[in-house]
């Protein structure tokens, strides 16, 4: 897949898509944003290569006579003044435009920093439509983490499972802070995201009768179990939503960002589709993480999830949007292995309490998850359109045990990556603790 990918790569690269910028580029991270000058040349847009820092861990270094040494994420590029190649191991890449060195400093094409090192290098992503280079971060590494502002107070209102009728609460997005002092070595960050909420309902169901159920309030009421469970192996949580109200997907992932999350965890409810041979028959759990979809049910659940668009407004429901080329962008990534990583465990921990059958960790291309910049998943803890599994997802008692599944999987999944950095055997990457 990989090689499959390189080769398609190195035709676009031939046809360059980012010959007409719209700006200066900006390039950010969860929590700096920098607008970096373009110099137009004859064969298209240059980039001073040492102003990506330090957004970008770059270093450029002058080899010898014409030519230079690019590192990005540890990552060697290799480019020649005046030469339409990039060379990066045994690969060689076209460029639209050579790099030219004017008073000593080294300018490489628009197209090397849009395509090519979100290509080679790991955690960075390319947004043509906001012409934005992003830097994602993995988890931090031994990162203290400091409480926020105002959070310390609320410790000891750890968020217990909701009380009375989630529909009726109306607290703004929480915070909530970890009491007991878990076995990880930093502080780390979960953001919960229920599902759905407002006037997007989400699914309901079940199909054929019995009590009826609604995607948004079983999301609502689920994630703050996961919440509350977190906080009792000691990893701290915040929500994006603790009331009925709808939050822009997009939203949700600024949400994680602005509290610099380690993990992004969606909670949301299955629904099958009407048109198979046995709709209410369908059942079981899946965790996604975000790539492109891979098989026909994956993208289904994708366009399901993604339609809430439809109730957004605003510069955040922005039709043709760039997904497709982020997603493609991000193959090669790194934190795209962390969240495979972590929707694996997820599903192993919920095969241990869940009734249904797995049905296995699948990728999809959800909006929710394109804009968080940390490994992020998305699961489907059963289908609302069949009754047993709606009865399951309502009783308290199952709640609370798909919660604890939910959350000893994500505190397995920090334990390994902390154990991972310490042997050197994660490469870590992203954002140095500051
Ligand atoms: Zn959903």
């Amino acid at each position: 897949m990989i090689t499959a990918l390189i080769a398609a790569f190195q035709l676009a690269a031939a046809s360059p898509q980012v010959a007409s910028p719209a700006g200066p580029l900006v390039v950010k991270d969860a929590s700096r944003s920098t607008s970096i000058a373009l110099v137009a040349t004859s064969a298209g847009p240059l980039v001073r290569a040492d102003q990506l820092r330090p957004i970008v861990p770059i270093t450029v270094s002058h080899l010898t006579a014409n030519r230079w040494m690019l590192i990005v994420n540890g990552v060697g590029i290799e480019v020649e003044e005046g030469l339409h190649f990039a060379k990066v191991g045994d690969q060689t890449y076209q460029l639209a435009a050579a790099p030219e060195v004017r008073k000593g400093v080294l300018y490489v094409s628009l197209q090397l920093v849009a395509e090519i090192i979100p290509r080679v290098a790991t955690n960075l992503v390319w947004d043509p439509e906001r012409f934005e280079l992003r830097a994602f971060s993995t988890v931090q590494k031994f990162a203290a983490r400091e409480a926020p502002a105002g959070v310390a107070s609320r410790s000891s209102r750890r968020s217990g499972p909701p009380a009375g009728d989630v529909r009726t609460e109306r607290s703004a997005p929480t915070t909530v802070r970890a009491t007991a002092s878990g076995p990880l070595r930093s502080r780390r960050l979960v953001v919960v995201d229920a599902g759905h909420g407002g006037p997007d309902g989400g699914m309901h169901g079940p199909l054929g009768g019995g009590p009826a159920v609604l995607e948004k309030n079983i999301t609502l009421n689920v994630a703050k179990r996961v919440g509350a469970a977190l906080g009792e192996r000691g990893i701290d949580v915040k929500y994006t939503r603790t009331s009925d109200t709808l939050i822009a997907l997009s939203d949700r992932g600024r949400i994680a960002n602005d509290a610099h999350a380690d993990l992004f965890v969606s909670i949301h409810v299955n629904a099958a589709n009407p048109g198979w041979k046995d709709p209410g028959g369908a059942r079981g759990f899946e965790t996604y993480f975000l790539a492109e979809a891979k098989t026909e049910d994956a993208r289904r659940v994708e366009q399901m999830e993604n339609e809430v668009v439809k109730f957004e407004s605003g510069p955040s429901a922005k039709s043709g949007d760039p997904l497709n080329f982020i997603i493609n962008d991000m193959a090669q990534n790194e934190h795209l292995r962390e969240a495979n990583e972590l929707a694996e465990l997820i599903q192993r921990r919920m095969g241990e309490v869940h009734p249904g059958p797995s049905r296995g960790v699948k990728q999809a291309g959800f909006r929710v998850l394109v804009t968080a910049f940390m490994p992020a998943v998305l699961v489907e803890i059963g289908f609302g359109s069949n009754p047993a599994e709606a009865a399951y997802m309502t009783s308290p008692s199952r709640m609370d045990e798909l919660a604890g599944a939910i959350s000893d999987a994500v505190l397995e999944y920090l334990k390994g990556y902390e154990r991972r950095v310490a042997s050197g055997g994660a490469s870590g990457g992203g954002n140095a603790p500051e």
